[in-house]
């Protein structure tokens, strides 16, 4: 099969050679269940958008072009992260107003469907039973619209990780504490299949998933191919990874006997080789997180893969206000746990931490596996009587939970009040639409490189 890489020029003709060169539509027939899957995973109106989710603008081309081929049952399918926010609307509903999809979808009359609210079909993936949402099975065309990103956990987020927001909530927990994720996406990969994989290229993430650690750059391209492993293998290889390393694509050529060499993929459209960029996957979040505000002594190693995104993207958020908020402090040795892991998993060493004297348990999954640790070994491994324990409970904790327990715990008492009186301020003042958070970074985003109409 053939992948095409087009140029976007910001016109409908751009996504329609990309599709026609690699013959994106052959199969597809007008009177077709049609579902597009972008990836919406999370938007929050403060977050800077760009190359963290599909801009609507492409989901709009897409949806033009198939009403050209006639088709009249069109939807558009996501399960958002949930827990993050005590929002008051369904995450994914939240997540398609972010981005402009719900307006690109009342426009053209197409059908918006919150995979978070089932029904949902268990579906085998060997070891591991998981509920898919039917919708996402029910299809006659599939349409995978991922971004052109990377991920901190899976080294990129193209098509095959994409497919992931087509689980129930407790699915998705699942394919991380499993201690398989890279296994199930590859096999999830085989349950629903993808007719059409379009990666929305206009923007790319470096350091991602999202926008609080992750930089984003334009690029202005489009990768399209019916074949799903030769266009992530593209994907992974234009961001500057290689295809070799992302284990989930190891374990699908292994399996399906295809081939990782470049070479031998049908390439139609611009040539790769200028298209090749460098981009950095991973990195330890409380520097990226708490340097900028030159905030020292609190540490959160990153745990692995163990580590959900609902947890994660409620840390990262909780860790950048809690940085913002006092910034220049030194809290001396205070460590985060959080996912199943009990350290850092790449990057310092051990010994570069100092002992802590307190310790976080983030999140339902650190006080199971620590307090079920603490039985098992002998003398309160690895909780030491020397350290001072906090839970943070929840599967996922809220942000405004983990920013009272870090507060309270952290601050002496006079700060603790003249920060929460402040902080709720503002929290009050983003519900309301009057107070813009910004974190350092975010400056970039002003230019005219990043233009807010692709997602309107
Ligand atoms: S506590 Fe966090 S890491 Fe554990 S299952 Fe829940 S969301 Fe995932």
């Amino acid at each position: 099969m053939t992948v095409s890489l087009v140029r976007f020029d910001g016109s409908l003709d751009s996504l329609r050679r990309a599709i026609q060169l690699c013959h994106g539509f052959e199969k597809l027939g007008r009177n077709d269940r049609v579902l597009i899957k972008p990836n919406n995973c999370f938007r929050h109106r403060i977050m800077p958008p760009y190359g963290m989710v599909t801009t609507s603008k492409i989901v709009e081309g897409v949806i033009q072009l198939l009403l050209e081929c006639g088709c009249q049952d069109i939807s558009i399918g996501e399960g958002a992260i949930t827990g993050i926010l005590d929002e008051l609307d369904p995450y994914t509903k939240h997540g398609f107003r972010g981005t402009g999809i719900d307006r690109v979808a009342e426009k053209y009359g197409i059908r918006l469907i919150d995979f978070n609210q089932g029904p949902f079909q268990e579906v085998d993936l060997g070891e591991v039973k998981v509920q898919v949402a039917r919708a996402a099975l029910d299809t006659d065309f599939l349409i995978n619209l991922p971004v052109l990103k990377t991920h901190f956990q899976t080294k990129v987020s193209l098509g095959f990780k994409n497919l992931k927001g087509c689980l129930s909530e407790g699915s998705r927990k699942r394919f991380h504490t499993s201690g398989r994720l890279d296994s199930l996406i590859c096999l999830l990969n085989q349950a629903i299949r993808s007719d059409l994989v379009i990666i929305d290229g206009i923007y790319m993430l470096e350091k991602g998933p999202e926008t609080l650690v992750g930089v984003a750059h334009r690029k202005d391209l489009i990768i399209a191919s019916p074949d799903i492993f030769e266009c992530d293998v593209v994907g992974a290889t234009i961001l500057g990874i290689d295809p070799l390393q992302v284990d989930y694509l190891r374990e699908f050529a292994q399996r399906y006997g295809r081939s990782f060499d470049i070479s031998s993929i049908e390439m139609a459209g611009e040539d790769i080789e200028p298209l090749k960029e460098r981009l950095e996957w991973g990195f330890e979040p409380d520097q990226e997180l708490l340097t900028p505000a030159k905030v020292t002594g609190l540490f959160a190693p990153d745990p692995g893969q163990s580590l959900c995104s609902a947890c994660g993207a409620t840390l990262a958020l909780a860790l950048s206000i809690f940085g913002k908020d006092n910034p220049k402090m030194d809290f001396g040795a205070v460590e985060l746990r959080y996912g199943l892991g009990s350290g850092p998993k790449r990057g310092r060493e051990d010994g570069a931490r100092p002992s802590p004297t307190k310790v976080f348990l983030y999140g339902d999954c650190a006080i199971r596996s620590h307090m079920s640790l603490q039985r098992k070994v002998k003398g309160g491994i690895p909780l030491r009587p020397s350290e001072e324990v906090f839970l943070i409970e929840g599967c996922s904790p809220t942000l405004n939970r983990t920013l009272l327990m870090l507060t309270k715990a952290l601050l002496s008492k006079p700060r603790m009040l003249r920060v929460l009186l402040v902080r709720t301020m503002k929290l009050i003042g983003i519900r309301l639409g009057i107070y813009r958070e910004m974190f350092p970074g975010w400056e970039r985003y002003r230019s005219k490189e990043f233009d807010q109409s692709h997602f309107s």
